[in-house]
């Protein structure tokens, strides 16, 4: 943890610009990680705003709900009359869902995003500017079971501390008694279990008061309770089946496939290995902001149908807590913590299982801290926690919310991912939602996509050992395998069978056939265990059904590769996964062509190179994304009644139909 002073004159924007200011401060806060994570915390400023007859409304500007701070612009926030605001704070009571009607509804310019539900806070804050964030070395202080005191003897008088309420109306009310005994003179307040607001005439003054004070939270934390980089030997292997088979029993928990994320960090070795585990990683988050991410508590162990029963209970026990109609969130864990397997991260896709390892390895050392030097570690209690994971703002939000992509939470593995079709399923199966692992013999798969969802493999697939261990830093990157697009096809060469060309032949069979052979064996356990049934898709050619002369090493081994995936059709239906295959034929758009390669084929039949594409049936262009298209579909719900078809990809062709 260190805290560092980012405001730079010269890249600032012009202070006669406020928003312009504001804009810069937010991002600073937003992308230090120890201050804010993924989009929580928020901002605001107070400036005129010119309406279309000229005359100046005196506004707030604050942080429009979806916008991350990290990256924020100034469409990202939303113009609202301060008057408004403040009256809407005289009101004895309302509620957080009026309260948000009440201010999109008074929004200035209509095109702006739903304001922050802190508004009615930054606008009681009599000053300019206000940052709000979510620091690790605030929020370790206010967690201790004297976290008030220490608060106080870190911080002095320089702050206002605010007892922990829900944010949102009464929390705006609670400050707005509180302020008069020394709100004027303080720099910021300390939301106690929550985090940092600062202030001032600028967001300069009130950046600088942010560091100021967060700064010196982290020199006393590093004083009193000194956090030492881990130095334990990282958590071994697991057996990748075993992986997999948990990360089912959380699928089922949830009613949904969950990627779920391995990590053996030296760190999570050190943590995971205490005897004190269970109870201080089960203490509740460091800010409740954090419970829809990561639930309120990890599961300890590995003993999944203990931990929803555990949660139906806390359900239950604090139902009468919920404000409205409630609906009973999924209870399968988001974070599961293991002495052997070291921590897992576990997601509706595989950005929300980042978000849950970020926010827990971010928890990790304050637990730490908190437990070894500051007398304890101490979240609020559950009943509070329950409140804002079953918040009506919430819940309003899970109503809304329409269905993900068809494969969200799935994760699929590809051969031959760097280029041409393989490369095409990859971004169209992560278009559809699923998480993919991309296999290649060229590095250039590492960095195909960048994307969280994406982890390229290099990898020689004739090579049996290096598919296997690709196949298991696929389970640990994701926790399983739903879908497996064999795509990896090499064409070695023509040439008549009277010349036969052995080595082209040995090789043509090693990749198309022998490694496809080894990888059904190896993903066959994921496939079976597969939450939502296991789907292969076999991308073979038209080849097959109508060979050429001059082929015979490609075809044959194609044909080889059919049957082989027939045969696993008939094995496998009984497992729950389905096999097809495709049959794709002039798609021009791959590593092996090029525009001199089609320029000449095109030469040789007199065609120009447009037409030559175009040699089918319904004279079309036959294209990757074509080809990634039904495959997607093939792994897809629609065909989930189609398994052992061969579907043809080529424009259409005399010779097959
Ligand atoms: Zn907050």
């Amino acid at each position: 943890m260190l805290i560092q002073y980012l405001w730079n004159d010269e890249s600032a924007p012009d202070p006669g610009d406020p928003l312009a200011e504001c804009v810069y401060g937010s991002r600073l806060i937003g992308s230090d990680p120890d201050l804010v994570l993924h989009g929580g915390g928020n901002s605001s400023v107070k400036m005129p705003f010119r309406d279309i007859t000229g005359s100046d409304v005196e506004a707030l500007w604050v942080k429009g709900s979806g916008w991350d701070m990290a990256d924020i612009e100034k469409e990202g926030f939303a113009p609202l009359p301060l008057r408004r605001l403040r009256r809407l704070l005289d009101l004895p009571s309302l509620s957080d869902t009026q309260m948000m009607r009440e201010l999109s509804a008074a929004r200035l310019d209509p095109a702006a995003p739903q304001p922050s539900v802190e508004t009615l806070l930054h606008a009681l804050i009599p000053h300019h500017a206000v940052l709000h964030s979510h620091a690790d070395a605030i929020v370790n202080l206010t967690n201790l079971s004297d976290g008030t005191d220490r608060v106080r003897e870190v911080l002095g008088e320089r702050v206002i501390i605010v007892p922990y309420v829900m944010p949102g109306f009464d929390l705006a009310r609670l400050v707005r008694d509180l302020w008069p005994a020394g709100g004027e003179k303080s720099a910021g307040m300390v939301l106690m279990n929550h985090g940092l607001f600062t202030y001032g005439s600028t967001t300069k003054d009130a950046y600088r008061r942010h560091i100021d004070l967060i700064g010196r939270a982290v020199r006393w934390l590093g004083l009193h309770a000194p956090y030492r980089p881990a130095e334990e030997p990282p958590l071994g292997r697991v057996d990748p089946v075993d992986l997999a088979r948990l990360r089912t029993e959380i699928s089922k928990l949830a009613g949904r496939p969950m990627i779920s994320v391995r990590h053996r960090s030296p760190e999570v070795a050190r943590f995971v290995r205490r005897d004190d585990l269970a109870g201080l990683a089960t203490r509740g988050p460091l800010t409740p902001d954090h419970i829809i991410r990561t639930k309120r508590v990890p599961m300890v162990g590995r003993d999944v149908d203990a931990f929803a029963e555990d949660y139906r209970r806390y359900y239950r026990r604090n139902l009468p807590r919920a404000r409205g109609e409630t609906t009973r969130l999924d209870p399968a864990p988001r974070v599961v913590v293991d002495p052997e397997w070291g921590m897992l991260s576990v997601g509706t896709s595989a950005a929300a299982a980042q978000v849950a390892s970020d926010i827990y390895h971010h928890t990790i050392p304050v637990l730490i801290r908190s437990e070894d030097h500051l007398g304890g570690y101490q979240a609020l209690p559950e009943g509070d926690l329950f409140e804002v994971e079953y918040w009506e703002l919430e819940q309003a939000k899970l109503k809304r919310s329409g269905n993900p992509p068809e494969l969200t939470g799935m994760t699929a593995l590809i051969t031959g991912a760097a280029s041409g079709i393989g490369r095409a399923c990859g971004a169209e199966l992560m278009e559809r939602g699923a998480a993919v692992t991309g296999l290649d013999i060229s590095p250039e798969v590492v960095a195909a996509f960048d994307s969280v969802g994406w982890l390229g493999v290099e990898c020689d697939v004739t090579d049996p050992e290096a598919q296997a261990a690709a196949i298991a830093e696929s389970v640990e990157r994701f926790g399983g395998i739903d879908i497996v697009v064999i795509c990896a096809g090499i064409f070695a060469g023509a040439g008549p069978i009277a010349d036969l060309d052995r080595p082209a032949w040995r090789s043509t069979m090693s990749v198309n056939v022998d490694a496809a052979a080894d990888l059904l064996a190896g993903v066959h356990p994921f496939l079976a265990l597969s939450p939502v049934g296991g789907r292969v898709v076999v991308v073979s050619t038209r080849n097959v059904a109508a060979p050429g002369p001059g082929a015979a090493a490609y075809s044959a081994s194609k044909a080889a590769l059919t049957q082989l995936a027939r045969v696993a059709a008939l094995e496998w239906a009984s497992d729950g996964i389905r096999v097809n295959i495709v049959n794709p034929d002039g798609v021009y758009d791959t590593g092996i062509w090029n525009e001199e390669l089609l320029a000449a084929r095109a030469a040789q039949y007199d065609l120009d190179v447009e037409s030559y594409q175009r040699q089918n049936l319904l004279g079309t262009k036959v294209t990757s994304h074509q080809v990634a298209t039904v495959v997607a579909e093939l792994a897809g719900d629609r065909f989930s009644a189609t398994t052992g078809a061969q579907i043809p990809i080529d424009g259409g062709n005399e010779r097959v139909i």
